[in-house]
Parts: C-alpha cells; sequence; structure tokens
C-alpha cells in the first residue's frame, strides 16, 4: 500500500508570520496522521524546517535542474535540502505554462532533486482543451512518460494528478474522472516498473480539494491523498482534509 500524504501547495502566498498555521495543522494531527507535506515560497523553507513543527515535512516548489551558477532568481535542489526541506514540486501546471516547462524539463529536474536526496512531487494533467478533445490520457501517458526518469522509488517520487481547469476554480473533477486518471497511471507505472513497485509509488489528487469534497475523493481506488492549493493555507481549511484523509 501507498502511504498517504496530504500536501499543500502555498504557491506565491505566505509572509513569516503565517507559519504560524503549521503550528495548528500539527497540533490537529490525530494518533495516525498521513504524511503531511507543506511545499512553501523559498523565502520561508529555512524558517519552517527550523520551527520544527513536529509531525510535518517541508518542501519547495519547484527546483532548477543545474546544480548551481548564473540562473538569477532560480533555486538548485542542494539549496532546498540544505534548508532541511524534504521534499519539493515539479512540472506544476502554472510553471509549464508561465515558463514554458517541457517534460524533458522537468524530467531533468527531478533527477537533479533526486541528487540532492530530495523526493520529488511530480505534477500532470490535461487541460480542459485536451479533456474536450478526448486527448486525457494521451496527455497524462505523454507526460508521465517524458518527465518521470526510470530511477523511481517509492521514497523519491509521487505523482500529483491534477486536471488544470480543475485548480483553482472551485470546480473539482468529478469522481469517475479521477478513477479513470488515477486507475491509467497505475496501469501506465506498472507496465514499466511492474509490482510491487508500481503499487507503492503514492498518487495524489489535485484540483479545487476542500474539506467538503476530500472524504469522497479519498474513497476512490488508487487515490492516496491530495495536492491542496488554496485550502493549504490555514489550518481551519486545511486540517480537515488532513483528517479525511487520516480517516480514509
Ligand atoms: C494546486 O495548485 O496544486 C492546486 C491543486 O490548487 P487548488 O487546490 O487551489 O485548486
Amino acid at each position: 500500500m501507498p502511504r498517504k500524504i496530504a500536501a499543500g501547495n502555498w504557491k506565491m502566498n505566505g509572509l513569516r508570520a503565517d507559519l504560524d498555521q503549521l503550528d495548528s495543522v500539527a497540533d490537529a494531527l490525530g494518533d495516525h496522521p498521513p504524511q503531511v507535506i507543506i511545499c512553501l515560497p523559498a523565502t520561508l523553507l529555512a524558517l519552517a524546517a527550523e520551527r520544527a513543527t513536529s509531525g510535518l515535512l517541508i518542501g519547495a516548489q519547484d527546483c532548477h535542474a543545474e546544480t548551481h551558477g548564473a540562473f538569477t532568481g532560480d533555486i538548485a535542489a542542494s539549496m532546498i535540502a540544505d534548508s532541511r526541506a524534504s521534499h519539493v514540486i515539479v512540472g506544476h501546471s502554472e510553471r509549464r505554462a508561465a515558463h514554458n516547462e517541457t517534460n524533458a524539463d522537468v524530467r531533468r529536474k527531478i533527477e537533479a532533486a533526486w541528487n540532492a536526496g530530495l523526493t520529488a512531487i511530480l505534477c500532470i494533467g490535461e487541460s480542459a482543451e485536451d479533456r474536450d478533445g478526448g486527448q486525457t490520457l494521451d496527455v497524462i501517458g505523454t507526460q508521465l512518460a517524458g518527465s518521470l526518469p526510470d530511477a523511481a522509488t517509492d521514497e523519491n517520487i509521487v505523482i500529483a494528478y491534477e486536471p488544470i481547469w480543475a485548480i483553482g476554480t472551485g470546480q473539482q473533477a468529478e469522481p469517475a474522472q479521477i478513477a479513470e486518471v488515477h486507475d491509467y497511471i497505475r496501469a501506465k507505472l506498472t507496465d514499466r516498473f511492474g509490482r510491487p513497485l508500481a503499487d507503492s509509488i503514492p498518487l495524489l489528487y489535485g484540483g479545487s480539494v476542500k474539506a467538503s469534497n476530500a472524504a469522497a475523493i479519498f474513497g476512490i481506488a488508487n487515490v492516496d491523498g491530495a495536492l491542496v492549493g488554496g485550502a493549504s493555507l490555514t489550518a481551519a481549511d486545511f486540517s480537515p482534509i488532513v483528517t479525511a484523509l487520516a480517516e480514509s
């Protein structure tokens, strides 16, 4: 069985004072919590990790594929690890769109993350046009094949299926849509890596997850947790999602 994971993506939100939310999330963890990873802006990584809020892991939202050099404004995977964060999101659709990141770019970032000892949270997902055109599974298959390196293990990779049209829109994917894509990803992983590895890689759903829909989403086969944007910013919104996952 894959481990259960509730991951938050704060995107470009959060100042030092907002780290109090992490303490509240930690305080609300029950006896058998899932893995909880909060992916913060780079400015807060070390502060959050040093705060040593028990039970939470800290992640970044992107890394550069190179180890160091003349890349103004970018952040290397080793810098993320040095801040004591353990995870990094790669290939989020907002970065694929705004920074023209290709599957090959994402693959190199994952390799850089692994070289620094980080676990990568790989985001894949189709656009509304892809779905309307019946291309969803082809797009997912191409993204998975192109961006996931061969050396994947159940410790170094987490895969997040995030339909672009569901991110930040309040329009979550239907359970049948989520089930179809998650089953497809699991099947592709099985083709490529075989069992038991393919069965143990965590698959998260992301896209307008909130307290009111979390339990239903976590009841879907091959959904091992969620990557949560807007509803991860406050403990009041995020903790019920973590609890729903623990109870699923
Ligand atoms: C995301 O950005 O990864 C995300 C899933 O956002 P939201 O939960 O706000 O849709």
